[in-house]
């Protein structure tokens, strides 16, 4: 598939504020915040959409909900809540086509998303 804007992020091509990196994933806080927190994470294998996610993906797709998890409790937000959301395809607004988890926080959120 061809590069997007979040390669360039992982091999530090462009700058990001980066809460975490390990050898699967990369978390960061978002460009246009949604929310008060607003941060996403990615795999570092470039999957476009939840599309062309396959068996072998299992590990790394299931390890984004740990690391959004983990960047929660670390945070202090964990036990008030937040929305963790992945776009896929046009009606979703998905623009960014490298699968990433939206982690939203830091107010009551609104649904559904009208
Ligand atoms: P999508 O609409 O694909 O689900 O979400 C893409 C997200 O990536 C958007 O929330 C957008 O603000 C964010 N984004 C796009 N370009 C950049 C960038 O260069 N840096 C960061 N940190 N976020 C970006």
């Amino acid at each position: 598939m061809s590069e997007t804007i979040f390669t360039k992020i992982i091999n530090r091509e462009i700058p990001a504020d980066i809460l975490y990196e390990d050898d699967l994933a990369l978390a960061f806080s978002d460009i246009n915040p949604q929310a008060p927190v607003h941060f996403l994470v990615i795999p570092k294998k470039a999957i476009a959409t939840i599309n062309d996610i396959t068996e072998d993906d299992r590990e790394v797709v299931g390890h984004l909900y740990v690391v959004a998890a983990k960047i929660a409790k670390e945070k202090g937000f964990a036990d008030d809540g937040y929305r963790v959301v992945m776009n896929c395809g046009e009606n979703s607004g998905q623009t960014v086509f490298h699968i990433h988890l939206h982690v939203l926080a830091g107010k009551p959120l609104g649904w559904p998303p009208y």
